[in-house]
Formats: C-alpha cells, sequence, structure tokens
C-alpha cells in the first residue's frame, strides 16, 4: 500500500535536510510516495506567486505534507507563509515534541514532553487589536470557544492514546483569566473524565513555567491555549538544547503540515553542513499520524543511535566534523538495519 505526501523543500536550508530526511524515509521502507510542490522565495522566482494555487491542491488533495523552512520576504506587505498556511487549513493544533537527545547540549537528559497548543484563537486574534487616537490606550481581545477548546483538548487526549503516553496536563490561568482560560479549563475537565486511563491534572502557567525548569520530569503531555503554548512550547525547547532538534506538526480536520520549527538558515545555506534532525523528528511525528507509529519510534531511536555511537558522522552545531548527508546516510544505515 503506498500512500502520497506533498512535499514542499522549501527555503534556504530547506532542499538540503528535505534530501537527507526523504532518504532516511526511502531507507525505513514506509511505503511513501512524494508530490512536490513549492512554496516561499523558490516559488515567488518560478511562478511569481509565494504560495502557488497548485501548491495549496497538493496538500488538499493528499492531507499530509512534509515541508522545510519559508521565507516570507520583508516589507512588500506579504503576509507570512505560515500564517496563511495555517488559516487556510485551519490548522488547529500545534504540536511540539521536546525530547532529551545523548550528546547536545542541555541542562537535562530524561525529557520526553509533548506541547499540544490551541493555534487559532485565544489571544492570538487578528481581528479586535486597537489602539486608541491618542496612542494612549492599546487593546485586544481574548476570545476562546468551547469548539475550539473541545477540538483542542480531545485532540491532545486521543493523540496520548495513540502514541502510548500516561499524563495530560492542562495549562490554565482560571483564577484569574476567569472567563477565558476558566471555558477551557472546564472543557478539560470534562473531555478528561472519558479518558480514565490517562491521569489529568491542571495547572496555572506561572507555576508551570516554575515546575518545568525545576521539574520537568513530572510533564508527559501539556495542552494549553493559544498564547501559553507559544511560550511554554518555546520554553520546553530550550529545556532539550534548543531549536536544533525542535519538530513542529500542524494538525487541522482535513490536513496535517509537518516542519522543523527553525528557519531558512541562510547563513549556513548550501553549505552541506545543516542538521536534518528537525525535519526528521518532524517526518517521525508525520508517520506516527498515518498510523506508522512502530516506524516513527525506530526513526528516532536511529537519530538517539546515531548521536551515541556515530558522533563523527553528525554536523557541527552538535559539536560534529559531518555534513548533513553523513548524518544522513549514518541514520539510513540505523533505520535499514
Ligand atoms: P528565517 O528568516 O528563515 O527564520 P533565520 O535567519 O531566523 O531564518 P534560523 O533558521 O531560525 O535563522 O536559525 C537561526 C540560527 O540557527 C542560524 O545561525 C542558523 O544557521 C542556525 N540553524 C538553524 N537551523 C539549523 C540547522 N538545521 N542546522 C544547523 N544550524 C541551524
Ligand atoms: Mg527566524
Amino acid at each position: 500500500m503506498s500512500k502520497t505526501i506533498a512535499v514542499i523543500p522549501g527555503d534556504g536550508i530547506g532542499p538540503e535536510i528535505m534530501t537527507a530526511t526523504l532518504r532516511v524515509l526511502d531507507a525505513l521502507d514506509c511505503g511513501l510516495a512524494y508530490d512536490f510542490a513549492d512554496a516561499g522565495m523558490v516559488a515567488l522566482d518560478k511562478h511569481g506567486d509565494l504560495l502557488p494555487k497548485a501548491t495549496l491542491d497538493k496538500i488538499a488533495e493528499h492531507k499530509v505534507a512534509l515541508k522545510g523552512p519559508l521565507t516570507t520576504p520583508i516589507g512588500g506587505g506579504f503576509t507570512s507563509i505560515n500564517v496563511t498556511l495555517r488559516r487556510h487549513f485551519d490548522l488547529y493544533a500545534n504540536v511540539r515534541p521536546a525530547i532529551s537527545f545523548p550528546g547536545t547540549k542541555s541542562r537535562y537528559e530524561n525529557i520526553d514532553i509533548i506541547t499540544v497548543r490551541e493555534n487559532t484563537e485565544g489571544a492570538y486574534l487578528a481581528e479586535g487589536q486597537t489602539l486608541s487616537e491618542d496612542g494612549e490606550v492599546a487593546q485586544s481581545i481574548i476570545r476562546n470557544t468551547r469548539k475550539g477548546s473541545t477540538r483542542i483538548v480531545r485532540y491532545a487526549f486521543e493523540m496520548a492514546v495513540k502514541k502510548g503516553r500516561k499524563k495530560i496536563t492542562a495549562v490554565h490561568k482560571a483564577n484569574i483569566l476567569k472567563t477565558s482560560t476558566g471555558l477551557f479549563l472546564n472543557v478539560a475537565r470534562e473531555i478528561a473524565k472519558e479518558y480514565p486511563q490517562i491521569e489529568f491534572n491542571e495547572m496555572i502557567v506561572d507555576n508551570t513555567c516554575m515546575q518545568l525548569v525545576m521539574r520537568p520530569e513530572q510533564f508527559d503531555v501539556i495542552v494549553t491555549t493559544n498564547l501559553f503554548g507559544d511560550i511554554i512550547s518555546d520554553l520546553c525547547a530550550g529545556l532539550v538544547g534548543g531549536l536544533g532538534l525542535a519538530p513542529g506538526d500542524n494538525i487541522g480536520e482535513h490536513a496535517a503540515i509537518f516542519e522543523a520549527v527553525h528557519g531558512s538558515a541562510p547563513d549556513i545555506a548550501g553549505k552541506g553542513i545543516a542538521n536534518p534532525c528537525a525535519l526528521l523528528l518532524a517526518a517521525a511525528d508525520m508517520l506516527d499520524h498515518l498510523g506508522q507509529v512502530e516506524k516513527g519510534t525506530k526513526l528516532r531511536q536511529a537519530i538517539r543511535d546515531t548521536l551515541t555511537h556515530d558522533r563523527d558522522s553528525v554536523t557541527p552545531d552538535l559539536g560534529g566534523k559531518g555534513t548533513t548527508e553523513s548524518f544522513g546516510e549514518a541514520i539510513a544505515r540505523r533505520v535499514a538495519a
């Protein structure tokens, strides 16, 4: 059985890390076919459009996309391509795993936390942001809905079941933001009752930040609203040594886009030394999403083993002397074994 996915190599180091990632996916033998699509500066040069309709059509058709970093030109009134994609496909869940890997600079060694962030409402509404004419009063709206809260919490619990996770922490500020995050918290409590096999607890966001820094091992899956999720997912990335190994999954009902959290890294583009791991970890999440959880697990383990036993092949950002290609090859050899 073969499944076709849309593949968007993207800008800067995108094509290099995508080549390495597809090489590893081929070695994993997961029966994927690739339908390549352009977006970003590459697409602007080729088709005069940052996000061509043909690309949107391919994502809609295949429902799953693996995407490299995209550059949105500064100035010229372009809306961020990533924001456009999120709105177009209503990608309401932003899933950000933070996993400790051996041989990386970090404060902790055994972290495995997934943050599930609501990505369409909360404090990040485009509408309702006002500044008074005299410039003295700025205002914005926080809006959470029962529908929005329900689908994000439901997604977190279903994901936890599928991936065999044990515990979900709902992060909120319902003691102060009583209505907006109160609604989110109430929905989380209701849905938690439907999943007695998953341990559920709730935590206020400020305490969560302190607990994450002091005792991160108590967390498994965190589910939270847009603003808190934005901050907490970067905090978690920092706990495991930064964005070099951070995948980001953007999930909607009709499409899902898997990507690395880092940008296009123009300073090292074309040099063959970009670290492909963040995109590879995004690919592992994509395999989970496609129901190939065993392959996803195998891929993460191969990355772990390569970082432990094959330090020569690793890219310079992780302290090695290798290249994107040597790192990818080393991982490909392990998944094929
Ligand atoms: P963009 O404008 O696309 O966001 P950026 O200039 O903000 O790009 P990032 O890609 O976010 O750059 O990267 C910031 C720093 O981290 C750069 O010095 C970059 O070289 C480095 N970096 C990012 N991704 C990787 C990677 N995969 N491998 C090695 N270094 C990386
Ligand atoms: Mg950047």
